[in-house]
């Protein structure tokens, strides 16, 4: 016998309406993907299970935040997370754009209990099966970025995988 590790983690999907936020998670977590979800009012909540070694048990609570607000609400979504995925989507320009305001937001609102620095976070270039040329600016702003789809099923497991190497190594 021995003893069985358990970690939850919360993490943030934030972008701006309509990059994919809500069918990353969907892919993600349900491995399903439609043209059709509704847009997400205020939060949503999805939990994924990950045996992460034979004695660790790792689980992700996904917040799922409507991209219109980023305002005085955002402070009480973003309360304890420790890592986030901002998300844009490639065929629409300001959505990139975006993405520095989004950052900003995350980084006057939450930090890492252990030392105050920012949380750990990636950038997800989504919509990737409609645009090839994905990649341009892509580091710009000093995250790590993944060119995902969702309707393609691509690149979500790696990027999360990623991100949760990073959780669990500054554990
Ligand atoms: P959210 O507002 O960020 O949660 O965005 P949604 O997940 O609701 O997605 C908005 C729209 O984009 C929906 O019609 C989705 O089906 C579509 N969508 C999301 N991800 C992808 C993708 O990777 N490829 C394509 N072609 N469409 C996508
Ligand atoms: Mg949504």
């Amino acid at each position: 016998m021995y003893d069985v590790r358990e970690y939850l983690y919360k993490i943030l999907v934030i972008g701006d309406v309509g990059t994919g936020k809500t069918s990353i998670i969907k892919r993600y977590v349900h491995n399903i993907f439609s043209m059709n979800y509704k847009s997400t009012i205020g939060v949503d909540f999805a939990l994924k299970v990950i045996q992460w070694s034979p004695d660790t048990v790792v689980r992700l609570q996904l917040w799922d935040i409507a991209g219109q607000e980023r305002g005085n609400m955002t402070r009480v979504y973003y309360k304890e997370a420790v890592a986030a995925l901002v998300v844009y989507d490639v065929t629409r320009p300001k959505t990139f754009e975006a993405v520095k305001r989004w950052k900003a937001d995350l980084d006057a609102k939450v930090s890492l209990p252990c030392d105050g620095g920012p949380i750990h976070t990636i950038l997800l270039a989504n919509k990737t099966d409609l645009h090839t040329q994905a990649s341009a600016g892509l580091d710009a702003e000093e995250m790590e970025a993944f060119a995902t789809s969702a309707k393609d099923n691509k690149n979500i497991e790696d990027a999360t995988r990623f991100l949760l190497e990073k959780i669990m190594t500054a554990e």
